[in-house]
């Protein structure tokens, strides 16, 4: 199933409703020090969207906490499948274009039949799959 635009998945994940600043004690805690403690696994563990959310944050290159994963963490995932993921973004329109680096729809290749990833399919992310 494809991947929805962020405002739409956001809608149904468990830390929406949560104040700023409750969102950065618990997904932004100590920005650039170890996360000691991991908080956001009351909220991200069972939450209904997190395999959008984890895959939001590979392509769009987010900090802090998503999908249940750091940026430390999500720096191990291979690069060659965030490239593959960032184009299903193109295709399935879910890519956001905050830099003014994205080409236009028309630049966008489609992917090959056989060219889908799954970031639960690799072993650092099935503990949260
Ligand atoms: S996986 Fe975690 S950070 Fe992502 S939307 Fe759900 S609760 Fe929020």
């Amino acid at each position: 199933m494809a991947n929805r635009p962020r405002v739409e998945w956001q809608k149904e994940a468990n830390c929406t409703g949560l104040s700023i600043q409750e969102k950065d004690r618990v997904f932004f805690p100590g920005r650039g020090r170890p996360y000691r403690t991991s908080p956001h696994e009351k909220y991200c563990v069972a939450c209904p969207v997190v395999k959008e959310c984890l895959e939001y944050a590979l392509v769009h290159r987010e900090e802090g906490v998503w999908g249940n994963t750091t940026l430390d963490q999500r720096k191990l995932f291979p690069l060659i499948q965030v490239e593959i993921l960032t184009r299903r973004a193109q295709t399935e329109r879910w890519l956001e274009d905050h830099y003014g680096m994205v080409p236009s729809q028309t630049q966008a290749q489609p992917l090959p039949e056989d060219s889908t990833v799954n970031p639960f399919d690799f072993p650092l992310f099935q503990v949260v799959a």
